[in-house]
């Protein structure tokens, strides 16, 4: 099945890891139909620049041999036809792909194949072993390579490993683990590739536009290539996705150093640009909490204008008669008269709930203010406190693992100011001025990571 399509096994030596700037230094390709190699074809290419000592050292090409081997240009629209309407099969696809693009780019063709990386594939038929770059496929299944780092030895030797795999778990099986290894590799038609490639398997928020510019989707990932590929990945999926699919022309992203800035971003970015794709945050338009105000208590809306309203607020609901429910059990748990508190329409004497017993009777003159007002401060004590418990802006310290990035994320009042990575970024954001508003989301995300524990934070105070 698998092998049986008509597959051009591909295998590049290079100046280095990068397609921008290191360039090919030598070619093979091995075109293979119903399971047997039909061409084997080579060449060196002279990249026009010195190649590294190391480089050198590791494959054994030299800046001699390369000396009159043909440049790419030259060679260009010969390879692009040897490669067309084939399934482009390499260890580690994406970069022999990526240079390859590269390369036709620079030559003036664009070009574009269906891959199959054999990494993936091993990872999926193997997935025992946890190394499965070529030399431990080479050790693993015993293969036979007669010029390791050079591009045809290291192209029949993923021949070679695909011919195992299909004798190890039947055509079938292999088949599945193909399409499962190259489901990433199916992009909507309107999305370049090499603008996928370029997007970072790092923490950060995507956004997804659409025809003229129209922001379709914002999202956000600690490993944000693969998220954007799965939402193209093939099977099941849903409308949403469909539709992205098909409505998606450009995707742009933005890097940050770990989760929370990315949760943050995206949040703020799903309000200001309102993709059409997003689930709508609910509005939490009637945002309050109570506060005991002179002896009295009252239900507070927090329109969320100002962040200087949440001083003495406890707990927080999205609505009013959310709110006015919970009040309700606590007064039931802790015998409160409603009617006194105000929230019951007052009639003569004691209050319903006192002849069900569910009011202790401050109504019925059967307890003291006092004692009601004490039971009351204590119930709501128990409520979740909304007040900021700094003295002015903090910033939380996050870190990228792998590049030893740092991102500050200035927090004042639950309000996310921004995030900076320098001192300078850091003083433009806490002089801004900006008056903090208060954001249900923003709030929720900030809340449940101060509450690990683990956070870091510094104080800012101006
Ligand atoms: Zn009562």
């Amino acid at each position: 099945m698998l092998l049986d399509a008509p597959l051009a096994i591909v295998d590049l030596e290079t100046t280095g890891a990068h397609p921008a700037w290191d360039r090919i230094t030598e070619i093979a390709v091995l075109e293979a139909a119903a399971g047997e190699i039909t061409s084997e074809w080579s060449t060196l290419v002279n990249p026009g620049t010195p190649i590294p000592p190391a480089i050198q050292a590791l494959t054994g090409i030299t800046d001699d041999m390369v000396a009159r081997a043909p440049r790419f240009s030259e060679l260009a629209r010969a390879l692009h036809e040897r490669l067309a309407g084939r399934v482009f099969v390499a260890h580690n696809a994406r970069f022999d792909y990526g240079f390859l693009r590269h390369e036709f780019e620079r030559a003036g063709l664009s070009f574009t194949a269906k891959t199959l990386c054999t990494v993936k594939l091993s990872r999926r038929l193997y997935p025992e072993h946890a190394r499965h770059n070529l030399d431990s496929v080479i050790r693993r299944h015993g293969i036979a390579c007669r010029a390791r780092h050079r591009a045809l030895g290291d192209a029949e030797a993923v021949w070679q490993f695909l011919r195992l795999a299909a004798a190890d778990h039947g055509d079938e099986v292999l088949a599945v683990a193909a399409r499962q290894a190259a489901k990433s590799a199916t992009l909507p038609a309107h999305i370049d590739r090499a603008a996928v490639d370029a997007i970072p398997e790092a923490p950060g928020v995507y956004l997804v536009y659409g025809e003229g510019g129209a922001p379709l989707y914002v999202g956000k990932s600690v490993a944000m290539r693969s998220r954007v590929l799965s939402h193209f990945a093939d099977g099941m999926r849903s409308p949403r996705e469909m539709q992205l699919a098909r409505e998606a022309r450009r995707i742009d992203w933005q890097r940050t150093a770990g989760e929370l800035g990315a949760l943050l971003r995206e949040a703020r970015l799903v309000k200001e640009l309102a993709p059409a794709l997003n689930r709508r945050m609910k509005r939490p338009d009637e945002l309050c909490g109570f506060v005991l105000d002179a002896g009295k208590l009252a239900l507070r809306r927090l329109d969320d204008a100002d962040a200087d309203a949440l001083g003495c607020l406890r707990g927080l609901w999205r609505t009013r008669r959310s709110a006015l429910e919970a009040l309700r059990g606590l007064a039931d748990e802790n015998g409160l008269c409603l009617q006194a508190l105000g929230f019951e329409r007052t009639g003569k004497g004691a209050c319903f709930r006192h002849q069900i017993r569910r009011c202790a009777g401050v109504c019925a003159g059967k307890e003291s203010a006092a004692a009601h007002h004490a039971r009351l401060a204590a119930a709501l004590a128990r409520l979740k406190a909304i007040a900021w418990p700094h003295r002015g802006p903090i910033g939380i310290v996050e870190n990228d693992r792998g590049r030893e990035e740092t991102e500050i994320h200035v927090v004042d009042r639950w309000c996310y100011l921004g995030s900076a990575r320098s001192d300078a970024e850091l003083g433009e954001l806490l002089e801004s001025g900006r008056r903090p508003r208060f954001d249900y989301d923003q709030y929720r995300i900030l809340s449940r990571h101060l509450a690990k524990g683990n956070a870091r934070t510094i104080e800012l105070a101006a």
